[in-house]
């Protein structure tokens, strides 16, 4: 087994809290069968943190964050801090620490596990066993470009600008990201992009070529956005990775989202940018929020957050054994038809959220 390695554990607000407590049980046990060796540590993001210190994310987190190999988040927010100022608000934590952390790629895999694929609103056979990735740049783009703001012009009209801007070194580190996830996968990478109008997007299109030069076992394709987005929703099997920008990314992982049906079943990942010795700063959390309309009533589905600690076995640790088992304990599972109500299908048993997490140990410890 690897040396200990130093986790850090946000738990947040509203379900957040309940689905990481699962989190916790499913890293005893793996620490007690000598899967893993961790060296936790539990700190405060979100409403959570405005309560105890009066600001959403505070400096010694942080510098906590940065010390650790990796960090795990659950969610934050809430209607308890809606009246807080803007600056202050829960999500603005969210916003610091992956700035904080320079975490400039998003991972978001889209998994239709089969005992799940009815719950998708397209066809069973369009989703079942679909297993795609979507690598979207977070730091730059039209997000973030400048000239940006809302203007009066000499006429009294009013004129709205973005820019979208993206230089070869931010576009090469993230279809490298993209190009060492292809190879750990099915060596198939889409790249999308709108050569056909932006010029910005035919430097991201050149980039990407440069950057597969040195992965030749991987088969790279190119599709304009507006085709990829059918192609989504079309046969969404054709594909295995696909790298984009910003504000393109933004929109197809939430498409990729609703192909799977269920909020409560996405984990995703965040990850900066490696040093001389391969490590990166990286965050894994559920793509869901808090769901204050159910938290505290041992309702939420853990298994984002437990998914969500198997990307980070995987992606920050190379415990690809560890990483597989705990998914497969997850399969099980659901093949047990084990369900919170998020998932409630006809036949199957319906658990609390403390019950999914007692299903995936019982599943762990048959592994
Ligand atoms: P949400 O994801 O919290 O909830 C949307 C719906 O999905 C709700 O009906 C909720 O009950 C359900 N749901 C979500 N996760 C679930 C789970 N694990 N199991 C079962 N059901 C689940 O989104 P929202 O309601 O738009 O936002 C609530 C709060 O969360 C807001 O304050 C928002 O800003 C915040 N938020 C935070 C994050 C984050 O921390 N990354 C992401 C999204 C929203």
């Amino acid at each position: 087994m690897t040396a200990k390695k130093k986790v850090m554990l946000l738990p947040g607000d509203g379900i957040g809290q309940e689905v990481m407590a699962q989190v916790v049980r499913i890293i005893e046990w793996m620490e007690g069968a000598g899967l893993i060796s961790f060296d936790l540590t539990t700190g405060l993001i979100g409403g959570a943190s405005i309560d105890a210190y009066g600001e959403p994310l505070t400096d010694a987190t942080v510098a906590n964050c940065l010390d650790c190999d990796a960090v795990l988040m659950g969610a934050v927010g809430g209607p308890k801090w809606d009246d807080v100022p803007f600056d202050k608000k829960p999500e603005r934590g969210l916003l610091r620490i992956r700035k904080d952390m320079g975490l400039f790629a998003n991972l978001r895999p889209a998994i239709v596990f089969e005992e799940l694929a009815d719950a998708s609103t397209l066809k069973r056979d369009v989703v079942a066993g679909l297993d795609i990735m979507i690598v979207r740049e977070l730091t730059g783009g039209i997000y973030f470009g400048q000239p940006r703001g809302i203007e009066t012009l000499p006429n009294g009209d009013r004129k709205g600008v973005n820019t979208l801007t993206y230089t070869t070194p931010e576009i090469q580190r993230i279809a490298k990201v993209a190009f060492d996830l292809a190879m750990k996968r099915g060596k198939k990478l889409t790249s999308v992009d709108k050569a056909n109008v932006l010029e910005c997007t035919i430097l991201w299109r050149e980039e990407v070529e440069t950057v597969a030069k040195s992965y030749p076992d991987v088969a790279l394709s190119h599709l304009y956005v507006d085709n990829a987005s059918m192609q989504l929703v079309r046969n969404p099997k054709q594909f295995d990775v696909i790298v984009t920008n910003n504000m393109f990314g933004d929109i197809l992982s939430d498409c990729a989202a609703m192909l799977t049906g269920s909020l409560g079943m996405l984990p995703s990942a965040s990850l900066g940018a490696a040093d001389e010795n391969g490590k990166r700063n990286a965050l894994y959390e559920p793509v869901h929020g808090s769901a204050p309309d159910i938290a505290g009533q041992n309702l939420a589905n853990p298994l984002a957050m437990i998914l969500s600690l198997a990307m980070m076995l995987r992606y920050s640790f190379d415990l690809d054994d560890a990483a597989d088992r705990l998914e497969n304990a997850v399969k099980a599972t659901l093949a047990d038809g084990v369900r919170t109500g998020d998932i409630m299908q006809d036949g199957c048993t319906k658990v609390g959220t403390s019950g999914m997490g007692d299903a995936v140990l019982r599943n762990l410890a048959k592994a």
